[in-house]
């Protein structure tokens, strides 16, 4: 089938590989990412320090913080081991990670402890790769699973233990040509804990995650850590086993995601999903509303531990893979959907008498739960493009509960 061509487009692509340095370049990686979670708690004492004395008048720019690298090289020569750019990249981070916070898009940025996750050695140029290896700056070519040829300009590269293996994760820019706009038929999701994907067209999709018996394996596995002496060689080996079972169940569940939103994406053009935001405030622990059961959050609290259904990244993932194939996807406020009879608009919790079926009580209409879910949702989607695309979900009216704790909490009532 050919397309029509509209236009060309660039976008950032990243590939991501195990890389498998000599003994070496792995010391090399290590003493450089020790040396750059120093640098990060170092400038982020250094921010807050300046903050609070100031009381929120003085903020430490990047430039001043970049400028305190020389000095700070001759104080601890092990921190001018590394590559300069990789030190100002994690000032950048550092930077990044405060603007955020005081955008509101995330929390205050946390100190790193030894044994929590690193930053990651950023190169922003001079990255090279053949068919086998990948060059970095200041540690040579090092060798790399390369999985997938790699196509488009390299713009950076990221390297990152993730307490077994290194892996770096190459960035690159492609242009591509504007995807056409595609009519395939349009279909709504539902996400949930027993059916991680239910279709509006009465599909299911199940994510493997952890079996009864992998959640108590899992728990062996923790309980064998605990009883171990901290920082004892016993003790590593037990979080590493235990690290291992963890990783394995994830990358499974990955890997069936992946392949589930690729499917979905690569067949509709545009798909309906849940503002998952959203649906915090209004179905908190999904099922624990349906089923007043205890096992229920149990599982739930379990299914998170172990990488559970992980249904904010299969939204993202399905955003991005349907815009790179000319879809689109569209988020709806999901109050209520799992409660709505689609026949005569009844809404009343009691049209679900268990878990997965729905039956209306006002008018009988049968069917399974979440597959009607998906149907309101979908229902939902479509009056909104029928609105005329603002895809934004109305905004309720504060209640006078709401509205008093908001008061209450010094925050103006609008
Ligand atoms: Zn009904």
């Amino acid at each position: 089938m050919v397309r029509p061509i509209e236009a060309e487009t660039v976008r950032l692509k990243a590939y991501r590989f195990q890389l498998q340095p000599e003994l070496a370049q792995a010391a090399s990686l290590f003493a450089w990412s020790h040396a750059l979670r120093f640098l990060w708690n170092w400038m982020l004492a250094q921010r807050r320090d300046a903050f609070r004395a100031s009381e929120g008048r003085v903020r430490v720019s990047y430039h001043h913080q970049a400028a305190q690298l020389p000095p700070m090289k001759a104080v601890f020569p092990w921190v001018g081991l590394v590559p300069s750019q990789a030190l100002q990249q994690t000032l950048l981070q550092l930077d990044r990670a405060y603007v955020n916070f005081f955008e509101g898009r995330a929390k205050y940025p946390d100190f790193k402890r030894r044994s929590g996750a690193a930053p990651g050695i950023r190169w922003p140029q001079g990255v090279e790769i053949n068919g086998r290896c990948v060059w970095l700056p200041k540690l040579g070519w090092v060798k790399a699973r390369m999985s997938q040829r790699l196509e488009g300009i390299i713009k950076n590269a990221t390297v990152r233990f993730d307490g077994l293996r290194w892996h770096v994760s190459i960035q690159v820019e492609q242009t591509v040509e504007v995807p056409a706009k595609r009519e395939t038929p349009e279909i709504a999701i539902d996400l949930g804990v027993d059916e991680s994907i239910a279709v509006s067209d009465g599909r299911f999709f199940r994510l493997p995650v952890a079996s009864k018996a992998e959640e108590r394996r899992h728990s062996t596995l923790c309980r064998r850590v605990s009883r171990c002496v901290v920082g004892s060689r016993r003790h590593a080996r037990a979080k590493r086993r235990r690290l291992v079972f963890v990783r394995r169940i994830g990358n499974r569940v990955n890997d069936a995601r992946h392949k589930i939103t690729t499917t979905l994406a690569k067949n509709h053009g545009r798909i309906v999903g849940e503002d998952l935001a959203l649906r915090r405030l209004t179905r908190s622990a999904r099922g624990t509303v349906d089923v007043p059961g205890k096992n229920v959050a149990l599982k739930a609290r379990l299914n998170r531990a172990l990488l559970g259904q992980g249904h904010a990244e299969t939204v993202r993932q399905l955003a991005y893979k349907l815009s790179w194939c000319g879809g689109e996807l569209t988020k709806v406020n999901p109050a209520f959907t799992s409660q709505t009879c689609p026949h005569c608009g009844h809404v009343c919790a009691q049209n679900r008498p268990t878990r997965d079926r729905f039956s209306c009580v006002a008018c009988g209409h049968n069917s399974h739960a979440d597959t009607l879910a998906a149907r309101n949702i979908l229902a939902a989607g479509q009056a909104v493009s029928a609105r005329g695309g603002s895809r934004e979900p109305a905004k309720r009216e504060p209640t006078r509960l709401r509205r008093s704790l908001r008061l209450s909490a010094g925050i103006p009532a609008l």
